[in-house]
């Protein structure tokens, strides 16, 4: 048993109070401790032990021990022959992320990764820890309250994958097929209780259908928190952890994107905390977990978060096929689909997906963004092969089971082959095209499968607009230049990242401004840009290009066979509704 102490006490200054009591190996003269450097569901490395100062060992009876940093995570402690040693450190925590620590008058919320230091030989026993915070607080966790404030994990991987919500939140709580289940509330959130609870619950019902009605844990715990200008969220075997701003509750569609969140770290419960490749669990917490199947982790996800809340009743598919249309436009517009393959995005998530810069989208394309559409393009097309006898459903709740009965991960290797014996067809194809390759994607066969096609949406205000090829940002009194598009006409003229424009044709601007008098602007037309470049004083003539296609639609093809509209009704639970 390794025994931790949480004092909340210094919240106005950020600094948690760790104190852990470490059994020493029998016979080990030294006893180094470690701290993990990234956090499951999070793919960089993060150094949470930056944040780590005033640590100090001694024995158990208050005897000092040395203690030597021997790399940036490591800590070596002299154990002098005592049995077990106390040591004692700070964190600070100003970080309020999904996967980080944060502390101050109002509440603490940490990831295991960021507080407790482990030891290695200890990794698989239990870990039981004491939260000391002020009376009236209220302590919520995944983790077995075992007496008043002490919570147990079964190891240390338990203790990582349990975040607290200390304060004074709100608690709510409830039941779902037959299990006790709690949201913690932390922050504004103005949805009235009853609405929340019960959208929760058909997220729940929905989701489990997929997996034989079944959800596998004892009980499960929400942990809202609510800040403006935030949005993310991390998966836990028995929890999750929903940050999102209080302006996320209204209106109806923003309250949509908030129910994706739940239900995308609910589906993850199974969908990479069960379902899950060789190094997602056990982990190794000093160094990156490469693999190449992410897309399968969140791609998949991605598609059933909002996919469930269709099945839920909680988006019309017409909403859920317009959002579709988003999506496949934003892909059709980075460049970077061409540079990387789903495989690749996911093995560089490390130094790629969570690092983005300028040259993101020239260069890269998401595993969420791509992974989500490819995922639904294997539903219809396990669909349609099949000829509606098998779905992706059919396909994790095999995989679940695998999980469930072997208790292992996968090797990416394996991936294609288990897709195929659950799915029962082949898709050598479809991956060399969807997974493995780089080229465009063509939803269309898949679509018709389902009595539906996307086609470009025609500009509604007639001709085009002069196109720049930029992404603009706000900075000061300037409108930065945030990225620029490969071979678009801002980077034949010369246009940077960086860029700070003051002035278009003469007259000073802002984002709004620029936006709009561009937009009057039309193609082959030039635009004349004010700005300075390193502080310089520039002028840069800029030839507008055509604009690309921006938005899709997906609509009902006007040949619809019968076949195909059962398809749909099966899909989205709909009747398929011919074009008007
Ligand atoms: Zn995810």
């Amino acid at each position: 048993m390794t025994d931790y102490v949480v004092d909340l006490a210094a919240r106005h200054a950020h600094l948690y109070a760790v104190e852990g009591v470490f059994a020493v190996a029998p016979g080990a003269s030294e006893l180094s401790l470690k701290l993990p450097v990234w956090t499951p569901g999070s793919y960089l490395i993060r150094e949470y032990e930056r944040h780590i100062q005033e640590l100090v060992a001694t024995s158990t009876d208050g005897a000092a021990l040395a203690v030597a940093k021997t790399d940036k995570a490591t800590w070596r402690v002299q154990t002098a022959g005592h049995a077990s040693v106390k040591v004692r450190w700070r964190v600070y925590a100003w970080d309020l992320t999904v996967r980080a620590a944060h502390l101050d008058g109002s509440h603490g919320f940490w990831n295991g990764a960021c507080l407790f230091l482990y030891a290695e030989h200890l990794r698989h026993q239990p870990h039981r820890v004491r939260v000391k915070a002020p009376e009236t607080w209220t302590i919520t966790t995944a983790l077995e309250l075992v007496s008043d404030g002490v919570y147990l994990a079964a190891d240390h991987d338990e203790l990582v994958d349990s975040p607290f919500e200390v304060g004074s939140h709100e608690l709510v709580e409830f039941q779902a097929r037959g299990k006790p289940h709690r949201l913690a509330i932390w922050g504004q959130v103005s949805t009235p209780r009853q609405e929340l609870v019960g959208d929760i619950v058909k997220i729940i019902d929905a989701a489990s259908e997929i997996f034989d009605g079944e959800v596998p844990y004892a009980h499960y715990t929400f942990l809202l928190l609510s800040s403006p200008g935030q949005y993310g969220g991390l998966e836990h075997a028995r929890s999750c952890t929903l940050l999102t701003s209080p302006f996320t509750f209204q209106p109806r569609a923003k309250y949509e994107e908030f129910l994706e969140l739940v239900s995308h770290e609910f589906f993850h419960l199974w969908n990479v905390k069960r379902i899950r490749p060789s190094v997602l669990g056990p982990f190794d917490y000093q160094q990156e977990a490469y693999t190449r199947s992410l897309w399968v982790m969140e791609g998949i996800t991605s598609y059933y978060d909002r996919y469930l809340l269709v099945r839920a009743g909680l988006q019309p598919p017409q909403r859920y096929l317009e959002k579709l249309a988003e999506e496949l436009a934003k892909i059709r517009a980075l460049p970077g689909r061409f540079r990387q393959s789903l495989e690749e995005s996911s093995f560089d998530a490390w130094i790629k997906l969570y690092r983005p810069d300028e040259n993101t989208g020239n260069s890269t394309i998401s595993y969420y963004l791509k992974g989500g559409v490819v995922a639904l393009l294997l539903d219809l097309h396990i669909r349609a092969r099949t000829e509606g006898a098998r779905s992706l459903d059919d396909v994790m709740r095999a995989l679940y089971r695998r999980a469930r009965t072997t208790k292992t991960g996968f090797a990416d290797d394996e991936v294609q082959r288990l897709l195929e014996e659950a799915s029962g067809i082949g898709l050598q194809e479809f991956f060399d095209v969807l997974v493995r390759g780089r080229g465009e994607i063509d939803p269309t066969p898949f679509l018709r499968t389902v009595g539906l096609a996307a086609r470009p949406e025609e500009a509604s205000d007639g001709g085009p607009r002069g196109f720049l090829g930029a992404t603009l940002k706000e900075a000061g009194d300037a409108v930065r230049i945030a990225s620029v598009l490969e071979d678009g006409p801002a980077t034949s003229a010369g246009l940077y990242a960086g860029d700070d424009i003051i002035a278009l044709d003469g007259f000073r601007v802002s984002l709004s401004t620029f936006k709009e008098r561009l937009g009057l602007l039309r193609p082959g037309e030039v635009a004349k840009l004010t700005l300075f470049r390193r502080d310089e004083l520039r002028t840069l003539n800029v030839p507008l290009g055509p604009p690309p296609v921006e938005s899709w639609e997906i609509v009902p093809v006007t040949d619809s066979t019968e076949a195909e509209r059962a398809a749909y009704q099966r899909w989205l639970g709909a009747a398929w509704t011919p074009p008007e």
